[in-house]
Parts: C-alpha cells; sequence; structure tokens
C-alpha cells in the first residue's frame, strides 16, 4: 500500500468522467488499498479513484474514521437507484478542495447499488451523513465538486483561495 498525491482544484483531471470497471481484480483490490491509505492519511472520510488521478469509478468511505474505529467501505460502479424527495443540509469538505467548506443541499434519504471489494453486488440504503457522502464521492465520478453548487462569486472567491494558498512552483 501507498500514499498517493491527492489532486486539488483547479485541475482539469477533476473533470473527467470516470470509466466503469469491467471487473474487480488484484489490480483494482491494490488500488482500493492506495485509496484507503491516502484518505486516511489526509484525515479525510471518502475518496474516489479521480481525485488521484485514475478516472476509473471507484470510491473508498469511512464515516467512522473520525470517532477512531476503522470501518472502510470500498464501492464499485456505484449506482444510485432510489433518491428522497427529502433534502439534508451539510457542511462539506473535500480532500481536492482543501480547507473550503460549503453548506449543500442534497437528498436525505438514497439507496446505492455497487460492487464491494471482493466484487459482489451489493445494495446500501443510505442516510443521514451517509448518505450525503456517498453522493458527493459519486460526483467525483461525473467531475463534479461540491463547490459547483455553489453561486459563481462564491466559487470563483474559493477558487482564488485555492490557487493563493498553492505552495510556489520551483522550475530547475
Ligand atoms: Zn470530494
Amino acid at each position: 500500500m501507498s500514499v498517493k498525491i491527492i489532486i486539488t482544484e483547479p485541475n482539469k483531471i477533476l473533470r473527467q468522467i470516470s470509466k466503469p470497471v469491467n471487473n474487480v481484480g488484484k489490480d483494482e483490490q491494490s488500488l482500493m488499498d492506495d485509496m484507503l491509505e491516502t484518505m486516511y492519511a489526509a484525515d479525510g472520510i471518502g475518496l474516489a479513484a479521480i481525485q488521484i488521478g485514475i478516472p476509473k469509478r471507484i470510491i473508498v468511505m469511512d464515516i467512522s474514521w473520525t470517532k477512531g474505529e476503522k470501518k472502510p467501505m470500498y464501492f464499485v460502479n456505484p449506482v444510485i437507484k432510489n433518491k428522497d424527495n427529502d433534502k439534508s443540509i451539510y457542511e462539506e469538505g473535500c480532500l481536492s478542495v482543501p480547507n473550503q467548506f460549503a453548506e449543500i443541499e442534497r437528498p436525505k434519504n438514497c439507496e446505492v447499488e455497487y460492487l464491494n471489494y471482493k466484487g459482489e453486488k451489493k445494495l446500501l440504503k443510505a442516510e443521514g451523513l451517509l448518505a450525503t457522502c456517498i453522493q458527493h464521492e459519486m460526483d467525483h465520478l461525473e467531475g463534479i465538486l461540491f463547490i459547483d453548487y455553489l453561486s459563481k462569486l462564491k466559487k470563483s472567491m474559493i477558487i482564488k483561495k485555492l490557487l493563493k494558498n498553492r505552495p510556489d512552483r520551483i522550475v530547475v
């Protein structure tokens, strides 16, 4: 396992649409291991493969992680089957949009069909934080970031801050 570099906005790679995975084999499993290690090292609760530059429909999550207990979840080719009309609002952040947060409204509950780490077909009924987190991660697979839901002004302010905080580039 190894920790990978997380790509941050603005970067065109994050705007790619990720491709479905044909088969969950050793390569995909070692990618998921790397993604999980990268996510834990960055103190995140979710990571999509595209955030480390790999355009595959793979997500790792662990929403219990902040409580100290590790309960990793793996989603390959996730598809939302059902969405609630009820909405909930969470303050969201993203490892690809460092240190920026905003309140985002999303369906409160959703059902997601996916393949797990072993390639088995599963159905998850998600609500609350879990539902928000999986929807945020699935947006990454479509090249969408949470800041895309904000007003143009708010979004451009955030991007300006991100560019300002970026370390200086050294050309040698
Ligand atoms: Zn994110």
